[in-house]
């Protein structure tokens, strides 16, 4: 075996490759804070399959056949160390440079020092957070973060929560715990609903989620055995938010029919537009229908580490009232991926751990601490340290500055958006940090003004061309990453995420309208609408 674990130098060779890395990874975020540097090297999978030695050996990794004594810790640091970090320099090289503010194309962004330290901190740990004895400081912590969070929406005393690997793992959680809260028979027997079991005591089980709402409702709903077609998508009013009479009227029309609804889920930060469905009205409606209400703030959960968003927005009017929320940290709040949250005012992870353990002997002995308990996985990653030191660090007024910086910026953005020639906002003004926009060329403005009354289809389909031309051929040149995304009858824009606290409104951001201009005015559009 090529490896240190034969011998006792653990200690010494982790020396070596920390000071060896160092020295790259801070070189890395040096080029990544000059914003003209490449976001990425793009190159298709053919190409970057041809750049990078991606084969895996049979022995010792990169040794080169020279013939290696195990034992021989100098010789083998040396010839190993070098095979190896050729491929971390490849890695970085690369790779997306997310400390690059032109980033723009998720929702999440790069991270920070302590978020950098905090995951270095779990790799030494190597810790496993699905019982308490394998991880004390790191289960209460786990605790404390949740708790913490959760009075931050007004969820009470009782309140706390667990993380989930992922906003989309999360929103599964507050599904499958609807549904074994409210109708405990299908934890043990399965789902049997009338009418094909009469005796049963709920009809086929509906969600309600509206239509700009992320696709991990329905995912729950299909992993869940509720299938897609179960998913009532409720209309949203032109900002993207759920419209309330709607929601009422399709619950009526659901029970009528005999079925049952259980489980609403309204949006805090839509992916998209970034829009905020009214929770307090939401929760209201839940209640008299008997069902869960549930809050997918993945995203714009975040803004309630901020005071003043909290003072001057109704955002989070009625976070109070629902049963759950989920919070991805590692989105607005620059934590390393991946880091969500599932909080609840009813006791936290006990009421999670009450209603969705499975017994299990030899791993769970009746800790209440044991967090593991309350998922549906086994082994977890410790990831509340991440939040928890990156609240320490920066304070909840940190985070939440963060946000208002983000805000402040978008906002500003959206003025250089709404005032620029051949530019029009998706939306004025944009709900939270997408702006969102489509771009007409002058060339092709007067093929696309029609496209303005919705009357002509076929301007609809070329401003969506458009779009998308214009995304990628920014996005392989490597000076930006943006996305582009349509809704539900209207032609793909772009949507430009402000998030990292790095941005630049004059240079990064004015930059970005520059050249999206300029690569529209250099497109042969006529050749294009042909293929
Ligand atoms: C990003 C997002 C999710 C999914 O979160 P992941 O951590 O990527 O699984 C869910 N809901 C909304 C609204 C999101 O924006």
């Amino acid at each position: 075996m090529v490896s240190s674990e034969t011998t006792n130098n653990v200690a010494d060779e982790l020396d070596t490759l920390l000071l060896r890395l160092q020295k790259l990874v801070v070189d890395y975020v040096k080029e990544g804070q000059n914003a003209d540097n490449a976001v990425v090297r793009y190159y298709s999978p053919e190409d970057l399959y041809k750049r990078i030695d991606l084969a895996l050996p049979d022995s010792g990794a990169g040794v080169d056949g020279k013939g290696l004594n195990h034992l021989d810790y100098d010789r083998l640091t040396r010839l190993n160390i070098v095979e190896t970090f050729d491929l971390i320099k490849d890695t970085l090289k690369y790779s997306v440079n997310t400390w690059n503010p032109r980033f723009m194309d998720k929702l999440y962004a790069g991270t920070n020092p302590i978020g950098v330290v905090s995951e270095l901190l779990l790799a030494i740990l190597n810790s496993n957070s699905h019982v308490y004895h394998c991880s004390p400081v790191l289960s209460l912590m786990e605790i404390e973060v949740t708790r913490a969070t959760a009075q931050l929406l007004n969820m009470g005393k009782d309140s706390g929560g667990i993380l989930c690997p992922g906003g989309s793992a999360s929103n599964l959680l507050a599904v499958v715990t609807a549904r074994n809260k409210l109708y405990p028979s299908i934890k043990s027997k399965g789902y049997m609903p009338r009418p094909f079991n009469a005796d049963a005591d709920y009809g086929v089980l509906k969600l309600f989620t509206s239509s700009h709402s992320h696709y991990s409702i329905d995912q729950a709903a299909q992993v869940l055995g509720l299938g897609l077609d179960n998913v009532v998508k409720v209309p949203t009013d032109d900002e993207g938010r759920m419209l309330v009479s709607e929601l009422e009227r399709l619950l009526q029309e659901s029970v009528a029919r005999g079925e049952t609804p259980f489980f609403i889920n309204a949006t805090s930060g839509t992916t998209v537009m970034g829009a905020f469905d009214p929770l307090d009205k939401i929760a209201r409606l839940a209640k008299k229908y008997n069902c869960w209400c549930h809050a997918d703030g993945s995203w714009g959960g975040s803004a309630v580490f901020s005071d003043q968003v909290t003072r001057t927005k109704d955002w989070f009017r009625g976070s109070d009232l629902v049963d759950s929320f989920t919070i991805n940290p590692h989105k607005l709040l620059g934590v390393p991926l991946q880091c969500s949250m599932l909080l609840t005012p009813h006791n936290g992870h006990v009421m999670f751990a009450r209603t969705n353990s499975i017994k299990a002997d030899y791993l769970f002995h009746g800790n209440a601490v044991d967090l593991g308990a309350a998922t549906i996985g086994c082994g977890r990653r410790p990831d509340a340290l991440k939040v928890f030191l990156a609240w320490k660090f920066y304070g909840k007024q940190g985070l939440g500055q963060r946000v208002d910086r983000a805000l402040c910026s978008a906002s500003e953005f959206m003025d250089l958006v709404r005032r620029r020639r051949g530019f029009i906002l998706v939306k004025d003004p944009c709900p939270f940090l997408q702006i969102c926009f489509w771009y007409v060329p002058e060339s092709i403005k007067d093929q696309v003004d029609a496209w303005k009354s919705q009357s002509d289809g076929g301007a609809l389909g070329k401003i969506a061309v458009v779009t998308r031309t214009i995304q990628q051929r920014i996005n392989h040149s490597g000076a930006y990453l943006v996305d582009h995304a349509p809704l539900p009858g209207v032609p793909d824009f772009f949507r430009i995420v402000i998030n990292a606290p790095t941005v630049s409104v004059d240079r990064d951001l004015v930059g970005l309208l520059d050249r999206i201009e300029s690569v529209g005015n250099d497109v042969n559009w006529e050749k294009i609408f042909e293929q």
